[in-house]
């Protein structure tokens, strides 16, 4: 029988580990991580009624893989959509909450008159922001690629960086514009430029058949009834066969006809193939002795630390209207939290009545300073901020700080190019794959797709043998 091994149990490890076990449920297979539980950053708690996202409180349903996957695991019924009320969030200018103008998708407008009348936006702002209308093409430089500040100081101007591009793109990636890369992270708006020449003319023309919500699409995000932990605890479930060593740190990887395992508690583990779902400079550690060059390759991905700190209140002690699902702060304002969520208006069930639970960010590439705080330092401060920008009275119930660190892969400009060349020297170790989302998208469903096509390159390395899917 063919032994695999996944190390890494974060959702990655666990949809690989799964796909496995569904193609051939009589595969030999371990997983191994490192810590105590499986989810990686994915974890919900319970307390006093309300319910804590540590890590990722959604995922979108455009990309089909996470919905596929709940559907398979017989989940479908616990899929819960956003609320359909509040479908809106705002950006912090000049210390005050302003609502993301109706149609405006991360970059640009789709429609004039909610953008002609949005306050976030100086008129100076909007007059160059409409140059975009008049700008030519960019002449190509050949690479394919470009920074998120670049293309947008260079179509919309300054202020449109400042003001939405860097807090609504920061805010998903928790990324550094200057070198985000838009061809990894935004592919379409480099293409409505080369298809439409004009950002505002192209997001007119998609958008007018998408009117209704401000900011991002809610209606297309989705969690569970009981939060990303339902998928955790159905896929650890689902692999309930495969031997699963949890508290076991993998330190290193050799390669003799298969692989050998060394693990922290000096114990060593065969395998005939291997998976590796852990943050690709882990990756780079335990492949320096096997390949040096795919080491080095890894090791280019940058990674930045982030943490989610939930705020339980008394809905009477917050006196913004909280009508949306919340909202990501400018670099420029110059506060200590990047985004915050009104968890409860977002979803229902994540507090009981006449509560309300906020989930704030903080750090990113743009603050590693507030990350490398101590959590009740870090925590004082943000309170603070929230304090004053949602006009709140007292304390919180209860605050829990998630310290994630170097948990965001920095897709950098070039990423593509430099995942690519991964992938390339990787196919000279056809029995080994590498999941997670350090390479082709960081989403959760991105994470379910690497790991799952991880897993079927391996039953494929092992020839149609073992069986088929
Ligand atoms: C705060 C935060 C909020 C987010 N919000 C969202 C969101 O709302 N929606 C969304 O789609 N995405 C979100 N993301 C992104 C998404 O959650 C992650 O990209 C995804 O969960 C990463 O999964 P992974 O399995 O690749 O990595 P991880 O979750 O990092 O798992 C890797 C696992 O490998 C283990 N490991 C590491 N080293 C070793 C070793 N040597 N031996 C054995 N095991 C090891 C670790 O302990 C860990 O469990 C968020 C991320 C963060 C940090």
């Amino acid at each position: 029988m063919r032994r695999i091994v996944v190390i890494g149990g974060g959702i990655s490890g666990l949809a690989a580990a799964h796909r496995l076990i569904e193609i051939d449920p009589s595969v030999d297979l371990t997983l191994i991580e490192a810590s105590a539980r499986l989810g990686g950053t994915l974890r919900t708690d319970q307390r006093d009624g309300f319910l804590l996202e540590r890590g990722p409180d959604s995922f979108i349903s455009e990309k089909p893989e996470a919905v596929a996957l709940a559907k398979r695991l017989g989940l479908e019924s616990r899929l819960i959509e956003t609320n359909s009320d509040h479908r809106r969030s705002f950006i912090v200018r000049n210390g005050r909450l302003r609502q993301v103008p109706e149609g405006f998708q991360l970059l640009a407008p789709s429609r004039i008159w909610p953008f002609l009348t949005t306050d976030i936006f100086s008129l100076a702002g909007k007059a160059r922001m409409s140059a975009d209308l008049f700008l030519p093409r960019a002449i190509t430089n050949g690479t394919n690629d470009e920074s998120l500040a670049s293309f947008v100081r260079r179509r919309l101007g300054r202020e449109a960086l400042e003001r939405m591009a860097q807090p609504m793109v920061g805010g998903i990636y928790t990324a550094d514009p200057e070198t985000l890369s838009l061809r990894a992270t935004l592919p379409r708006f480099l293409d409505m430029e080369r298809d439409h020449r004009s950002l505002i003319l192209g997001m007119l023309r998609k958008g007018r058949s998408q009117t209704g919500t401000s900011g991002a699409r809610y209606s297309l995000f989705l969690s569970f009834d009981e939060g990303l932990q339902v998928l955790v605890d159905a896929l650890t479930k689902a692999i309930a066969g495969c031997q699963v060593r949890l508290n076991t740190k993998v330190v290193g990887i050799e390669r003799h006809s298969g692989w050998l395992i060394k693990t922290g508690k000096e114990d060593t583990i065969e395998a005939d193939a291997i998976c590796l779902a852990v943050p690709a400079y882990i990756a780079a550690q335990l492949l320096t002795s096997v390949d040096q060059t795919l080491a080095s390759q890894l090791n280019k991905i940058r990674y930045a630390s982030t943490a989610t700190i939930n705020f339980a209140y008394r809905r009477d002690a917050i006196q913004h209207p909280l009508d949306g699902f919340g909202f990501v702060v400018p670099f420029v304002e110059k506060r200590s939290l990047i985004a915050c969520t009104f968890s409860n208006v977002k979803f229902p069930g994540r507090a009981p009545s006449g509560h309300t639970l906020l989930r704030a960010f903080a750090g990113g590439a743009l603050q590693p300073d507030l990350f490398a705080l101590e959590a009740p330092e870090m925590l004082r401060r943000v309170e603070h901020d929230l304090r004053e920008l949602l006009r709140i009275d007292g304390k919180p119930l209860f605050a829990e700080v998630s310290k994630w660190s170097n948990s965001m892969p920095q897709y950098e400009v070039g990423h593509l190019d430099r995942v690519a060349a991964i992938e390339n020297q990787l196919a000279q170790l056809p029995n080994l794959t590498l999941a997670g989302n350090a390479y082709r998208g960081a989403g959760i469903p991105d994470c379910i797709r690497s790991g799952e096509s991880a897993a079927e390159k391996l039953i494929n390395y092992f020839g149609s043998g073992i069986a088929s899917a």
